[in-house]
C-alpha cells in the first residue's frame, strides 16, 4: 500500500506503514506464533519512556524478544501490527522506572518527544513508536473495570480490556484535539500559554467535547480563549500525538472581525500576526525573536500551509 502524500502524512509521530492485520488479534495462537519467530521484533517501553538501541550514532528502536527480556520481565505486549518482513509488538517492563536502564552504553533511554525533535529514528519508525506508548499507556492507566470495579484482562493482542466479572468490554482511547488559526484577510491570530518557550506563539487548541462537531469545538475553543467570532472551518490534517494519547485535528478559521478578547487564563497573549510576520517566524528571522513551534508539531504545518502554500478557509 503506497503512502498518500497528504499533509497529514508529513507530519512527527504520522508515519506508520504498520499493517495491523486486525484479523488476528481474536486468535491467541496466531499471535503467540508470529511472537515466537525469530524475526519478531518489539518496541520496548519503561513507563513512558522508549528504550532505545545504540549502534554508535545510529539508534533502534526494534528489540529481539531475547534483548527485550533480558532488559527485565514485560508487563504488557501488544501486537502493533506486521511491517512485510516481521511482525512488531509493544512491550512495557514490569519495573516501569526508566533509570534502572540507564547508563548503559548500548542503549539510549530518552523520551517519545526528544526521539521525534532530534530525528533519532527514521520517521517510518515515529508512528509505531507513538502507537506502542499511547496503547501501552492506555493499559497503565485502566486496569478496573470502569463499570463494576473488578480488575480488568488483556485481550486481542493489546486492543481491549475485558471485565471477568460484569463481561464489560474497555477500548483505547483516543482524545481529539481541535488545533486551529483563524485568519483574516493577510493576518492570522496565534497565542502563547505561560508555559510555552520565551517568545513562542502557536496556534489555538482545545478538546472537542462529548455533542460537538470539529467545527463547533473550534468555534467554541476560538471563542472561549481569544473573543473571536469565527464563520467557516476548514480541515487541513490530522496528526496523532502520542502525549498521552491524542487526535490533533488541524483547522484554519475565518475571523468574522478583528476583535480580540484573552482568557488570560489558558493564554498569556494572543495577537494577530500578518502573513510576513509569520513567515519571518518559521524561518527563524522574526526582528523580535518570536518563534513558531517545532517542526514536528501539527501548529508549524498549519502556520507553513497558511504563509508558505496559500491554504485558507
Ligand atoms: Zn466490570
Amino acid at each position: 500500500m503506497d503512502a498518500v502524500r497528504e499533509l497529514s502524512a508529513t507530519l512527527g509521530y504520522a508515519e506508520n506503514a504498520l499493517n495491523r492485520m486486525a484479523e488476528l488479534r481474536d486468535k491467541p495462537d496466531a499471535l503467540a506464533a508470529l511472537q515466537a519467530l525469530n524475526e519478531a521484533r518489539a518496541i520496548v517501553l519503561a513507563g513512558d519512556i522508549p528504550i532505545l538501541k545504540r549502534h554508535g550514532d545510529a539508534f533502534d528502536a526494534l528489540f529481539s524478544f531475547d534483548e527485550a527480556h533480558a532488559l527485565g520481565h514485560a508487563r504488557e505486549c501488544v501486537f502493533l501490527g506486521h511491517d512485510g518482513a516481521r511482525p512488531i509488538f509493544g512491550l512495557a517492563l514490569e519495573v516501569p522506572e526508566p533509570e534502572t536502564h540507564q547508563g548503559r552504553d548500548d542503549l539510549l533511554v530518552i523520551d517519545a518527544r526528544s526521539i521525534a525533535v532530534q530525528a533519532l529514528l527514521p520517521p517510518k519508525w515515529l508512528g509505531p513508536l507513538g502507537e506502542a506508548k499511547s496503547l501501552l499507556y492506555w493499559h497503565r492507566r485502566h486496569r478496573f473495570c470502569a463499570v463494576c470495579g473488578q480488575a480488568t484482562e488483556m485481550k486481542s493482542g493489546g486492543w481491549k480490556r475485558v471485565c471477568p466479572s460484569c463481561e464489560a468490554e474497555h477500548f483505547p482511547r483516543t482524545d481529539p484535539v481541535a488545533i486551529m488559526m483563524a485568519v483574516r484577510q493577510d493576518k492570522c491570530v496565534l497565542g502563547r500559554q505561560s508555559r510555552f518557550p520565551p517568545g513562542m506563539y502557536s496556534c489555538l487548541a482545545g478538546f472537542i467535547e462529548p455533542g460537538e462537531t470539529i467545527e463547533n469545538a473550534v468555534r467554541r475553543e476560538l471563542f472561549e480563549e481569544a473573543g473571536i467570532k469565527t464563520g467557516a472551518v476548514r480541515y487541513l490534517a490530522s496528526q496523532p500525538w502520542p502525549f498521552p494519547g491524542s487526535m490533533m485535528i488541524g483547522c484554519i478559521a475565518e475571523a468574522l472581525d478583528d476583535e480580540l478578547v484573552i482568557d488570560g487564563e489558558e493564554l498569556e497573549d494572543a495577537r494577530w500576526f500578518s502573513r510576513d510576520e509569520v513567515v519571518l517566524m518559521l524561518k527563524g528571522e522574526h526582528p523580535d525573536g518570536l518563534l513558531a513551534p517545532q517542526p514536528i508539531a501539527i501548529a508549524n504545518a498549519i502556520m507553513r500551509a497558511w504563509a508558505f502554500d496559500g491554504e485558507n478557509v
